[in-house]
């Protein structure tokens, strides 16, 4: 940890509790960490030992799990979601350790004979320091996303949490920390505005890769800044993705799975599925349906078990979804939900109705923006064609999902949405098998799966040959 700056304060979202007072690092905490970070890619042994790599992850994805509850319940009073999501992800978040401490003895190159006495072998190296920037939605998985894949390919790493959940990356950080035989320098942490702290990771001389995960404007911020270092970029970025419900689609399951769509994380999830589109002849029971859903949606302190959403992750983003409600009442009809919630136990955190808006035109930027909360909005089309155009009518490209019972039309939609993943008959589930990622401004690169790994791998190729003369 490099940080000997000014305070700030992490606070609980259902209670305005202080949950963590952490200090900032200064620009000489990142000009150390950078440092100790370069010196242990370029000097230790971490980056030529896969097996060390691989009991590193293992056992720090173990004391994950043996911890699930304290962490869980941090994550909750942190960030503000329902204790049951938490330990989804602290076990999600151990599991893809596990995947990828596996994967760190599989990464090696290729070899091919070239010609007559020529051989070439492309070796795999380490990208060699790896800036690992993450947001606070899912605080423990995006950063396990980047950084047990950056740790797995053998580069050294410095981790940048957001300022809103400190406290629960500190503490996952402080059990990798424990490993024994993690090299000094491997695994270093800034913390603080991102404006400045990022900034000044992002555009330090020594970082040769930055894997950022967070909001397009910043994204594009951040590439700009690494572009005069000319430093390799991974980009996971914002989405607004649609959800279709065709006439045949199952509707029990369309219906739960649109709900699970939206509402997950209280809406802050960036594969969200935050656009519904509903064909005409089942466009009013889908929306009657699901009203009745959403307005039986149990709100409340994440920590409670029966709360089926908490409160969104601070005032500020409570502040900004309940604008976008107010321009969806002006603009369209709201189905569901629509205000703040207050009184007693409400008014002393950041909680919203889960809402649903619905006859918006087609202009209106419930449609265009990332909301990141708990916003639905409901469009109707009449056939495969509208739907489809419907569906690409965004700048966004992250996810997107469709329900339907014929299984051509399934493969002909998916094929036709531009997006890096399309769940069809499901949503939400992800695998650490398969790669996750941006079409047009969601990002660029892919995370998880073995992509996920080459990201933070450069190749080599050394040429070997055994001729006499040189042409
Ligand atoms: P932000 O873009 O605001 O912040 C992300 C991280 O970047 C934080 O650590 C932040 O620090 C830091 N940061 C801010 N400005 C800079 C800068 N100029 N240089 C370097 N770092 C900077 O996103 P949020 O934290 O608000 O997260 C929500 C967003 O993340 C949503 O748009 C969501 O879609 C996206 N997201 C994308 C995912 C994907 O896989 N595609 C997954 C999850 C979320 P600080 O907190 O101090 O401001």
């Amino acid at each position: 940890m490099h940080a000997h700056g000014d305070p700030f304060e992490s606070t609980d979202p259902a209670t305005g509790e202080v949950v963590a007072i952490v200090a900032s690092s200064t620009p000489e905490d990142v000009d150390a960490a950078v440092h100790a970070a370069r010196s242990a890619a370029d000097t230790s042994v971490w980056g030529s030992s896969g097996e060390l790599r691989a009991s590193v992850l293992y056992g720090f994805a173990q004391l994950l799990r043996a911890d699930e509850q304290r962490l869980a319940e941090l994550l909750t009073r942190e960030q503000g979601k329902t204790i049951h999501e938490s330990l989804i992800e602290i076990r999600g978040s151990a599991k893809m350790t596990e995947y990828y401490a596996g994967l760190a003895r599989a990464v090696y190159g290729r070899s091919a004979v070239l010609g007559p006495n020529v051989t070439g072998v492309v070796l795999r190296e380490p990208a060699g320091v790896v800036a690992v920037i993450t947001p606070w939605n899912w605080p423990l998985t995006l950063l396990v996303r980047s950084l047990a894949p950056a740790l797995a390919a053998g580069n050294a790493t410095v981790v940048k949490p957001a300022s809103i959940t400190p406290a629960i990356t500190i503490a996952a950080l402080a059990l990798l920390a424990q490993q024994p035989g993690l090299p000094d320098g491997v695994l270093t942490c800034v913390l603080g505005p991102g404006g400045i702290v990022g900034d000044a990771l992002v555009g330090h001389d020594h970082v040769d890769m930055v894997a950022f995960t967070g909001e397009t404007e910043t994204g594009v911020r951040v590439m700009k800044r690494a572009a005069e270092g000319l430093r390799k970029v991974a980009l996971e970025l914002g989405g607004k993705a649609p959800n279709l419900v065709f006439a045949d689609a199952k509707l029990d399951k369309a219906i739960a799975g649109a709900e699970n769509a939206i509402f997950t994380t209280c809406g802050q999830i960036c594969t969200a599925g935050s656009r519904l589109l509903a064909e005409d002849a089942v466009y009013d029971e889908v929306l009657e349906r699901l009203a009745a859903v959403t307005n039986g949606l149990r709100v409340g302190d994440g920590l409670d078990p029966s709360s089926q959403l908490g409160p969104v992750a601070s005032r500020a983003q409570r502040d900004k979804v309940l604008e976008y409600v107010a321009r969806g009442r002006a603009e369209g009809t709201i189905v569901a939900g629509g205000a703040a919630l207050e009184g007693d136990p409400y008014d002393a955190g950041c909680f919203v109705s889960p809402t649903i808006v619905a006859d918006l035109p087609s202009d209106s930027i419930l449609l265009r923006d990332e909301i990141f909360g708990p916003v639905l909005t409901v469009q109707r089309f009449s056939d495969e064609a509208e739907a489809v155009e419907l569906a690409n009518a965004t700048e966004y490209g992250l996810a997107a999902g469709l329900w339907t019972q014929n299984l051509d039309r399934a493969w002909r939609v998916a094929r036709a949405i531009k997006a890096g993943t399309i769940w069809i008959n499901t949503y939400h589930h992800f695998y650490d098998e398969a790669e996750v990622g941006g079409y047009k401004r969601s990002g660029i690169g892919r995370q998880q799966g073995l992509e996920g790994l080459l990201e933070f791998t450069e190749t080599k190729h050394l040429n070997f040959d055994g001729n006499d003369t040189l042409w």
